[in-house]
């Protein structure tokens, strides 16, 4: 057996809403959150009121310290080595869209083109799809290969001297695949383009060195992480900072401001404009100092062989199918003639909490050749118990619908 320091059942204690009911096995839309980011957002709300940047009393003082620290730790997390990097959006969503409106928009030419792999989640599609249509520019497919992974060896191909950026997620949030990064980088870097990595699911499971792998653009959401709703990160590389312009305009994005003009703050103040979510901020921090203590890389094992067992025992019962990555913990399935919908319907009244639809992935629905699916995803405060549970609703489930 394997030596760990991860013990799986203080973690789950730090999860007040991992009870007996429901079996939480939806993680990869949003996390169930620790005590300590709940007691950090109690305090925030209940210690006084103040904002950031703005007000000159203590608490405000305090307060804009503790946010500008909060950006240091995800600095830390990402090891950026350049804390101006890390831009407070309010998720993987807004971040992709400010890079697609303040980087792309105002170079983006007629006939120009975007790489966007197959297997992204829409937050990771639409945005580029909208910037192309701005500026009469096209989006471009990076196909999958037969494992369902975007295929990297098509890159040099379709890369081309119109590529203005390729959009590529760190990992599925259908199949849990992830395709190789430092290869996609180093061959869209030596095209001379910039790569945008969508890492809201990827993050949960390993967070990236982005200086190491030389990422330009990365986007991820507090809320599958751990931390609160509303809340998110773009890190951008500092080589682009001079070709970033602000997209939503208001306080303190600001130097200088008169009916002829304004001066923009430096990044990442630029594209900060208006109240943060500070009290969000103050959760996540917290949030991020509790990971400190756990052993990530045992976690993340303790993920996969749940995903591990849970596969194992599915494909025992007839017409199983599973759209699932090697080593992901992200488990999508289907059975074989009954329809994922009314599967969902019957897990759901059985108090088993996952999700069935499209996944907001409706082109990798299409390449997998399905109108949606289920999806189990397992989280470090899942066990052997949630499985049972898991197994033996499916079963009656299945029982009903195959009479
Ligand atoms: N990308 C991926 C792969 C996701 O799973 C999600 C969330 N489902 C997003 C982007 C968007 O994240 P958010 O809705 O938190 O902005």
């Amino acid at each position: 057996m394997a030596i760990t320091s991860f013990d799986a059942a203080a973690f789950r204690r730090c999860f007040p809403a991992c009870g007996d009911d429901p079996v939480y096995l939806d993680s990869a839309a949003t996390a169930l959150k620790p005590q300590v980011m709940i007691e950090a957002t109690r305090h925030y709300y209940q210690d006084g009121g103040a904002t950031v940047h703005r007000s000159q009393h203590h608490a405000a003082r305090r307060l804009t310290q503790r946010y500008e620290q909060a950006r240091a730790q995800v600095a830390e997390l990402l090891h950026a080595g350049d804390e101006a990097s890390v831009i407070w959006t309010k998720g993987a969503t807004e971040a992709i869209n400010l890079v697609a409106q303040s980087f792309l928009r105002p170079v983006l030419q007629a006939g120009d083109e975007i790489l966007v792999s197959e297997a992204e989640h829409h937050a990771n599609l639409i945005p580029w799809l909208m910037v192309a249509q701005q500026c009469q520019a096209s989006v471009v497919k990076l196909p999958l290969n037969e494992r369902g992974v975007p295929d990297i060896n098509k890159l040099p191909a379709l890369l081309t001297p119109k590529t203005r950026l390729l959009a590529l997620g760190q990992m599925s949030n259908v199949t849990g695949a992830c395709p190789d990064l430092r290869a996609a980088l180093n061959i869209a870097h030596a095209n001379g383009t910039p790569v945008m990595v969508d890492g809201a699911q990827g993050i949960v499971h390993q967070p990236p060195d982005v200086a190491r792998l030389d990422i330009d653009f990365y986007a991820f959401s507090a809320h599958k992480l751990f931390g609160p709703t509303g809340l998110g990160v773009l890190y951008a590389h500092p080589r682009w900072f001079s070709a970033m312009s602000p997209w939503q305009g208001g306080g303190k994005m600001l130097t200088q401001a008169s009916f002829s003009g304004f001066t923009p703050q430096p990044i990442p103040h630029m594209f900060e404009a208006g109240t943060p979510n500070i009290a969000g901020v103050v959760g996540f921090s917290a949030v991020l100092e509790w990971m400190k203590e756990i052993d990530w890389p045992a976690a993340e094992s303790h993920c996969v062989a749940l995903a591990d067992e849970a596969e194992n025992a599915l494909r025992q019962r007839e017409g199983f199918i599973s759209y699932r990555a090697a080593n992901s913990p992200v488990l999508a399935f289907n059975f074989a003639g009954i329809h994922h919908s009314d599967l969902i319907t019957l897990l759901a009244e059985q108090g088993i909490a996952l999700r069935a639809g499209q996944h907001c992935a409706q082109p990798l629905m299409q390449a997998l050749g399905i109108t949606g699916c289920l999806r189990a995803s397992f989280a470090p405060y899942n066990n052997g118990e949630d499985i049972k549970r898991l197994l033996s609703a499916l079963d009656y489930a299945l029982t009903l619908l195959s009479d």
